[in-house]
């Protein structure tokens, strides 16, 4: 059952904190002239309206993204971020970024993760999206379709992970971004990143994960300590101790296997700003731990 539309979440807190990663990940892979690949396994439908009535009704992107470009003195590399969402204007793009023309948009608009990495791919670097959700894969299918460089499949995130490793490119991060609709995506998860991970070894795998009241990020923690990986595991959270009731998050996580160099000071710094400058239900902390250490 798919019932999740990111429409409705696209820059919350979670997204400000998962985003900032990846921009930081991606910025690494580029300091080497290498090709680098991306596996987008969890896609959405690309980038978002938020003056849309779908993000108007749970307004959830007020407590994050409006309030850290507001927010003073950003970390470098989360102002350099946040001058590419603030700079992002698909209708500006036209075809190219997928725009129909009888569309009502509004704008300010916000780049998901395949467009975040679009901005950063160069000539031989490659995206492999996969989307499952019939009208979000049309949808997004329609803003890729024109970059040669993005390759996109209406297929399930998980099985088709594992079926790609490794990829021909041996340099780049698999992204992990389920919607959690049912509880099986925790093992689903935990499952196929680590076949995929005992395939690649030397790939950076990140997976999302929100913390709730009645969550089962305990278990993914536990499954992911488990995977020796010689570039260590990393675990970084920006929650709160209070609210998360019916389903409502107090916190998000992400679980990192071979994380590039300096990364976790990288994310340290901006989840701290983060936690004082974006709304959780109560006070928010951010917290950086290594699971298994790097060698
Ligand atoms: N990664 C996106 C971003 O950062 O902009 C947001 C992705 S959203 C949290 C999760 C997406 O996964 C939804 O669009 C949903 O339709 C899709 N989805 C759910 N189950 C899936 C599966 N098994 N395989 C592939 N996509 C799936």
């Amino acid at each position: 059952m798919l019932s999740y539309l990111h429409g409705f979440h696209a820059g919350n807190f979670a997204d400000m904190h998962k985003h900032a990663a990846l921009w930081l990940v991606l910025s690494h892979l580029r300091k080497k002239k290498k090709p680098f690949c991306v596996i987008d396994t969890h896609a959405g439908s690309g980038w978002y309206d938020l003056g849309s009535e779908q993000a108007a009704k749970t307004g959830e992107w007020k407590d994050g993204y409006a309030r850290a470009k507001a927010g003073s003195n950003p970390p470098e590399m989360l102002a350099e971020y946040l001058d590419h969402v603030a700079r992002f204007d698909p209708v500006a793009m036209g075809r190219d970024y997928g725009v129909r023309e009888d569309d009502d948009y509004r704008g300010p608009f916000y780049p998901g993760s395949p467009f975040i990495v679009r901005e950063m791919l160069r000539e031989d670097d490659e995206l492999v999206l996969m989307e499952l959700h019939p009208r979000e894969h049309e949808v997004l299918h329609h803003r890729v379709k024109r970059d040669g460089r993005i390759h996109l499949h209406k297929r399930d995130g998980y099985e088709g992970l594992v079926a790609m490793m490794p990829p021909a490119i041996r340099r780049g991060l698999v992204l992990m971004d389920p919607s959690y609709d049912v509880k099986q995506d925790y093992q689903k998860a935990a499952t196929a990143i680590r076949q995929a991970w005992d395939k690649w070894p030397t790939g950076t795998f990140m997976l999302w994960y929100p913390i709730l009241e009645d969550g089962f990020d305990a278990e993914l923690r536990r499954s992911f300590g488990a995977i020796k990986s010689s570039g260590g595991v990393l675990c970084a959270e920006l929650a709160t101790d209070q609210g998360g009731a019916k389903g409502r998050m107090r916190g998000t996580g992400l679980l990192v296997i071979n994380p590039p160099w300096q990364f976790d000071q990288q994310l340290e710094e901006i989840g701290n700003w983060l936690a004082k400058t974006c709304k959780l239900p109560g006070p928010a902390k951010h917290s950086t731990r290594w699971l298994v250490a790097a060698e």
